[in-house]
């Protein structure tokens, strides 16, 4: 079952070359209770899709459905109303996000007494068992601290709790542990593993390796468009398309040397946004834009080596 349907989602924006489309007919859909990954290089369209989800950025076409109602379609007010409550958002740096003159028992009355019209008491015993349960074992302590006092570690789950304090069921998580040292990405991770079991997460990610580790299903976005969709097994297990190909072959590993794809991220005009780069690229790739196919395994592909195969 569907927790979050999105369909032929386009982002543009006007620049000074002309308009450029962030993201370009965009679907894909979040399943309840697991955790869908967004993986892709800088400049691929992952923080666009994730504002355009959030009715931060007004798309150009496309929906986001929630329980079968389009979500972009609705007022301001009415959209609102579902951020947080329904769908809520974390970034990377919960440095910026949190008010440096700010304690955090006040960041939390901001969201529950004024959106949740909640009482103070009520709002403190609710934010407690939050930040309890997102792995902070003294809240009281937290609670009384500004950011300034807390680790990058401690600060992303205080974010976590403040996202989730208004109730939402879905949560956007975009590039969470990108300012964490190794040892607190883990447990970063685990936390939002823990999380699943009553949410849906987006996981918008850089990394394969987070992918890997959290990550039930796994889509790779390439300038704005899903090249490639699957179990993350298959993704990073047995990768089709060149491009999922290089992201995993520009992995460092031990004992061999990683292999960077050549080029930046740059959708070329016509035909497939990746021919610049690709290795395999042949005459129609830049004629044609491929079409997203089904394969045999499930996957979800969109390269012209794939366009005979069918679902069978
Ligand atoms: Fe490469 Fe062509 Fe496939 Fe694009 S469509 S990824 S250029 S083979």
């Amino acid at each position: 079952m569907d927790a979050l349907r999105i369909e032929n989602l386009t982002t543009a924006f006007n620049t000074e070359k002309g308009i450029i489309k962030a993201i370009d007919g965009i679907s894909l859909n979040l399943r309840k209770g697991t955790i869908l990954g967004i993986a892709g290089e800088s400049g691929a369209g992952k923080s666009v899709l994730a504002n355009t989800i959030m009715g931060l950025v007004k798309p150009s076409e496309g929906k986001v459905l929630l329980d079968g109602i389009d979500i972009l379609s609705l007022s301001e007010d009415e959209m609102r109303a579902i951020r947080g409550k329904r769908i809520a958002m974390i970034g990377q740096d919960p440095s910026s996000a949190l008010n440096p003159f700010l304690r955090i028992s006040t960041e939390f009355f901001d969201v529950m007494t004024i959106h949740e019209k909640m009482k103070k008491t009520e709002a403190l015993e609710k934010a407690r068992k939050l930040l309890h349960s997102a792995g902070l074992p003294e809240p009281e302590r937290i609670l009384r601290m500004y950011p300034h006092q807390l680790s990058g570690g401690m600060k992303q789950r205080v974010m976590i709790a403040i996202a989730l304090s208004m109730g939402a069921d879905i949560l956007i998580a975009d590039e969470p542990t990108a300012s964490l040292d190794a040892t607190t990405e883990r447990q970063i991770l685990n936390l939002l593993v823990s999380l699943k079991e009553k949410r849906s997460i987006l996981l918008i990610t850089h990394s394969l390796d987070v992918l890997e580790s959290i990550a039930d299903e796994t889509a790779v976005i390439y300038s704005g468009t899903i090249v490639e969709k699957g179990t993350t097994e298959q993704i990073l297990k047995t990768p089709k398309h060149p491009y999922t190909k290089g992201l995993i072959d520009a992995i460092p590993r031990p004992g061999s040397l990683p292999i960077p794809i050549a080029g930046s991220c740059k959708r070329e005009d016509s035909g497939c946004a990746f021919s610049g780069r690709c290795p395999l690229r042949m005459e129609i790739c830049s004629q044609h834009k491929p079409k997203n196919r089904k394969l045999r395994d499930g996957r979800e592909i969109a390269c012209h080596l794939f366009q005979e195969e069918r679902d069978g």
